[in-house]
């Protein structure tokens, strides 16, 4: 069933940090939301402030908790923050999860929000950095191999045409193995999980055994976009298959929830993320019995996403921002992980409601 709102749903997404910031800040003002707003260090291209928001409804010491994350990789969050913003603004939609406290996270990586990146302040992806950085981590040096047409001096049509070249020779799998599993190798270049944790990671690890203090059970879903068919939401975790949290999932989605470890996602990404936040819930909130899982919404084909990343990775190591060129590969990072059709919006919001539907009732039912 889908929910209805007051307001077409598409109201409720932004088109700047700021913008979804102040939406997000007086829906969870009006929902009498419990707020708390972590400042990060730095500050987003006009000078403004960054913070990570957590807003949180429902029973404070309910049993459960659904966790929402907007943002991880920052421009993404445009589409998690408008499903929270959605939600706030919508008390039949909450009421419809039952007795569960509802936890939403705007901004994971507040600086890549505002700058309109995927990665953060360090050029860190946060889906790379949720790792163990006590025990020695696997650098990728195959990413060596791509390094420099990854990140060339001059980006164009040449430069593409040799990573395109590159591409061919070589296989998109092995591409996917070299570039989107992660590295560590190579802090100017894509995918870069970085040597030790985040502002983002540390700020979690305080963030969200605080917030979740009084719950016993916790779903997360973490909000993507980028990867999958147009609008659709691609639902994607990362356990075993010989694990409790498999089958619960599994009760809980059915054939709708993909485990990636099983292979099961390889015909749109051959390479598992090392270092993804679901993949270390556990870790973060060890005192609780936990199930994380992603929503990857589509956007345009997966080559145009590939291409814009590298574009924006150039551009801020290389290029000029204030340039028209600067400014072509941002409308082009916009474009590609964020759809301005209300279609689109509605899509979002009707997978994202079914799908905590589906966590809430899943965490009763434990
Ligand atoms: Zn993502």
């Amino acid at each position: 069933m889908t929910a209805s709102t007051a307001h077409p749903i598409a109201s409720y997404f932004s088109e700047s940090y700021t913008e979804s910031r102040e939406k997000f800040l007086a829906a969870a003002d009006a929902a009498d939301a419990r707020l708390t707003s972590i400042k990060h260090p730095g500050q987003g291209p006009d000078g403004e402030a960054l913070y990570m928001d957590v807003a949180s409804v429902g029973r404070q010491d309910a049993e459960n908790a659904v966790v929402i994350v907007a943002g991880t990789h920052g421009i993404e969050g445009f589409c998690g923050a408008g499903v929270q913003t959605a939600l706030l603004n919508n008390p039949e939609a909450l009421a419809g999860l039952g007795d569960v406290k509802v936890v939403m996270i705007h901004g994971h990586n507040p600086h890549g929000f505002a700058w309109l990146r995927r990665v953060n302040e360090d050029n860190v992806d946060l889906n790379r950095n949720y790792v163990d950085f006590s025990e020695p981590q696997d650098l990728n040096e195959y990413y060596l191999e791509v390094k420099d047409l990854v990140l060339p001096q001059t980006f164009g049509d040449e430069s593409e045409a040799a990573m395109q070249a590159w591409i061919a020779e070589n296989g998109v799998e092995n591409y996917q193995k070299a570039v989107m599993s992660g590295q560590r190798i190579d802090s100017q270049g894509v995918f870069y999980g970085g040597t030790k944790a985040t502002w983002s990671n540390q700020t979690m690890h305080k963030v969200l055994p605080e917030v979740l203090a009084q719950q016993k059970n916790v779903a997360l879903m973490d909000i993507h976009t980028g990867l999958g068919p147009y609008g659709h939401g691609d639902l994607i975790h990362s356990y075993p298959a010989d694990t409790l949290e498999y089958k619960e999932l599994q009760n809980w989605f059915g054939e709708e929830v993909i485990a990636i470890n099983a292979g099961e996602y390889g015909d749109v990404v051959a390479a598992v993320p090392r270092g993804p936040i679901v993949s270390s819930l556990d870790t973060i909130l060890p005192e609780h019995r936990s199930f994380a899982l992603v929503n990857e919404y589509g956007t345009v084909e997966f080559d145009r996403v590939i291409k814009a990343i590298r574009a924006d990775n150039w551009l801020h190591i290389n290029g000029d921002l204030d340039s028209e060129q600067g400014r072509a590969i941002k409308q082009e990072m916009r474009d590609s992980f964020y759809c301005v059709k209300d279609e689109w919006r509605q899509m979002i919001w009707d997978r994202a409601i079914w799908s905590f539907e589906r966590m809430a009732e899943g965490l009763r039912n434990l």
